[in-house]
């Protein structure tokens, strides 16, 4: 969820991972995800391997499951809702491989 160039994007948006081996470019958005919580949306999202594979499966239920926040159902639908910007805002391109 930044613009800075491609090998500054140090973790994975979806799980933290400081290994992020990929870039999708998203479009800039905001979205509310509780009654009081909006997310605003500047840039791309990077994912790690195993992310990149549950996104390109459209395996969203397992997407979450990786985020730190998901320790109970409430902190997983709050990352399902985060994501689910992220797949109405990805542009249709493929995502980049990221050089590190
Ligand atoms: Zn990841």
């Amino acid at each position: 969820m930044t613009n800075a160039p491609v090998t500054e994007i140090p973790y994975c948006d979806f799980c933290g991972s400081d290994e992020p081996r990929w870039r999708y470019s998203v479009e800039d958005y905001t979205a509310l995800v509780t009654n009081t919580h909006v997310i605003t949306n500047d840039g791309d999202w990077a994912a790690c391997n195993a992310c990149y594979e549950l996104i390109e499966a459209n395996d969203r239920a397992n997407l979450a499951k990786r985020h730190p926040y998901a320790t109970d159902s409430y902190g997983e639908q709050l990352v399902r809702r985060t994501h689910d910007g992220f797949f109405a805002h990805k542009l249709p391109r493929r995502a980049y491989k990221l050089q590190n």
